[in-house]
């Protein structure tokens, strides 16, 4: 993969330290896993991956990359109610994308579903797991509160006989949905609610994306998340802290088997202004049409960022900058923005492009010459040389650069006024001309054929350069602006019995046709990235095709990130 540039193995020394990072080189120090390194992501496949994951990517693959060791990319697809391939391709791709490589060890906790039930029998016959009759309504009554112990199941102490054999039976169908469960045998006055006899499987049948019909019953995430690392010899099985205190779980289970033991350890996740993360929430936005799409450049998916235009590097640079820590917190999406800001100056090459075009026609200028003017690709990189942008009679510039009574402090094009337009003239607007209805409809301007390049001779200033396009070779395009999804920093912050989607900003997304492009991007691909001078940084479309253009807008120039740190 061209981008890909994160195989930092720094000799076992990671470029930055945190919690995480530290717990791995004390256990270094000690020999606690014989130097061995070896992580895992591990999404469930049920919706598209977003920015919340991307930190959880980076932190799993930067980990074993920086430290010399390895990490595996498992699908942990246990609930075959909310999961598909569509799921596993898209997740597959996005972590590429990314940068990341698991080698040969892409992995499905599906493909431990056997040896998970020889586990699981092996509990049986210890004593430790039971089937139990209870219902889910009736098994959280019985669990009791924080502040009261649950009661006993009445099926709790069957005979390893008997367990064994109706076990069997749920595996082989016998019984309907929901109807009977295993859980393990632990404590129902455990003050961690977790440890009141938990579920390790319940009954559904349900075709699975992987093993198809060849289970009904499936098992639960506290009951097998250890389990597939300890298959995958796991050292350090890092996850969010949601499942800090389900980690005397994870330690029972894994003790109880007397099997290989990795450490939990928990972090906070990610949550961003503007911004909802669930995937849930994310999966109604696209189901109930609220956005087109899981790639709705608008989305915080990793795919809808793609399609926005934010670089793999962008992403990653923001996840390194956010570092890792114990507490939850949420953090400015004008930090993401910054980062990929950052990255894309030093990236994206610079052309001309009109988002809402002011025919001007230069009155002096020969009626058919078109010259070819030198513009600078990149300033931040010499190295992405120059090109050719054709200036001619008529041209255009954005409806915003003219005013044609301007106040004191507008230094732009107004009558009278001379400007520079970039690479090419100064030009100086003589008159504007009006429809019928009065609105400014083309002006009549004047160029100086002694300011070629955009200098003048005779040292004379000018307080402006626009941006404009030729209408000699331009390109027509459709240009999609966007802002926040969401028109509050919480977008949970909602009036009692109210849903989050009361919270959408209804101008998210913006639509401009007729914009002006100049000829150069004439076979930009799908995910192409540039700057537009002065309007910001954009991104191809990939509703690009049969000759029609369409750029998204990634962000404007602006960083407000970058201000709040000039005033704090
Ligand atoms: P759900 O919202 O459906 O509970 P999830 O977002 O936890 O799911 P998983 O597929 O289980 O999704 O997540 C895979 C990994 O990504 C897990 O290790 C999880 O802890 C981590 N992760 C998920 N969301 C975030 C987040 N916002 N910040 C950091 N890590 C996250
Ligand atoms: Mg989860």
């Amino acid at each position: 993969m061209a981008e890909q540039d994160n195989t930092n193995t720094n000799n076992g020394t990671p470029e930055r330290t945190d919690f995480i990072r530290q717990i791995v080189i004390d256990d270094n120090k000690t020999g606690k896993w014989d130097n061995r390194v070896h992580t895992r992501f591990p999404p469930e496949p049920n919706g598209y991956l977003h920015i919340g994951h991307a930190k959880s990517i980076c932190l799993n693959f930067g980990i074993a990359a920086e430290f010399g060791g390895k990490c595996n990319l498992r699908f942990d697809d246990t609930n075959p109610s909310k999961e598909e391939q569509e799921y596993v391709d898209s997740i597959v791709y996005d972590v590429k994308w990314l940068g990341w490589d698991w080698q040969d060890r892409l992995f499905f906790a599906s493909g431990y579903f056997e040896q998970m039930y020889q586990w699981a029998l092996d509990l049986i016959r210890k004593g430790a797991a039971y089937v139990c009759d209870l219902n889910g309504d009736q098994v959280r009554e019985h669990r009791g509160t924080l502040t009261q112990p649950g009661k006993e199941s009445p099926y709790r102490n069957r005979s390893v006989q008997e367990n064994l054999d109706l076990f069997e039976r749920m595996r082989k169908g016998e019984f309907p949905d929901g109807s009977r469960t295993l859980r393990a045998k632990i404590d129902m006055a455990h003050p961690n609610l977790n440890m009141r006899d938990p579920i390790m499987y319940r009954i559904m049948h349900t075709s699975h994306h992987r093993t198809g019909d060849a289970w009904c019953i499936y098992p639960t995430y506290d009951w097998s998340h250890g389990l597939e690392d300890s298959i995958e010899g796991i050292t350090h099985s890092i996850c969010t802290l949601e499942f800090e205190n389900h980690r005397p779980l994870y330690d029972w289970f894994l003790d109880q088997l007397g099997i290989y033991h990795p450490q939990q350890i928990e972090f906070a996740r990610l949550n961003l202004t503007y911004t909802v993360m669930s995937k849930r929430k994310l999966l109604q936005l696209v189901k109930d049409n609220f956005v087109n799409g899981w790639d709705d450049p608008r989305m915080p998916t990793i795919s809808g960022m793609r399609r926005r235009g934010f670089s793999p590097s962008g992403v990653r640079s923001f996840a390194k900058v956010i570092g890792v820590n114990k507490t939850n917190s949420t953090v400015d999406v004008a930090l993401l923005e910054h980062c990929i800001r950052e990255d894309l100056n030093k990236s994206s090459p610079r052309v001309m492009a009109v988002l809402k075009p002011l025919k001007v026609v230069i009155t002096n200028y020969p009626d058919d010459q078109v010259e070819w003017m030198d513009a600078v690709n990149n300033p931040e990189d010499p190295s992405a040389g120059t090109r050719k942008v054709p200036f001619s009679k008529v041209l255009y510039i954005e409806q915003d650069d003219f005013m044609e009574n301007p106040p004191s402090k507008f230094f732009r094009l107004s009558p009278g006024k001379e400007v520079r337009l970039r690479y090419a003239y100064f030009i100086k607007c003589e008159k504007a001309v009006k429809d019928a209805a009065g609105n400014i409809v083309e002006l009549h301007c004047t160029y100086d054929p002694a300011t070629r390049g955009g200098d003048s001779p005779d040292g004379r200033k000018v307080k402006a350069t626009l941006h404009w396009v030729a209408d000699s070779n331009a390109l027509d395009a459709e240009i999609r602006l966007y802002s926040h999804l969401f028109t509050k920093e919480n977008p949970e912050d909602t009036p009692e019995g109210e849903h989050f989607t009361t919270n959408l900003n209804p101008d998210s997304l913006q639509v401009l046709t007729g914009c002006k492009v100049e000829p150069h991007v004439k076979e930009t691909r799908a995910l192409d990235r540039w700057q537009f001078e002065r309007m910001g940084y954009f991104c191809t479309d990939s509703d690009s095709r049969n000759g029609k253009l369409v750029f998204n807008r990634t962000l404007t120039l602006k960083d407000t990130w970058a201000k709040i740190q000039q005033k704090g």
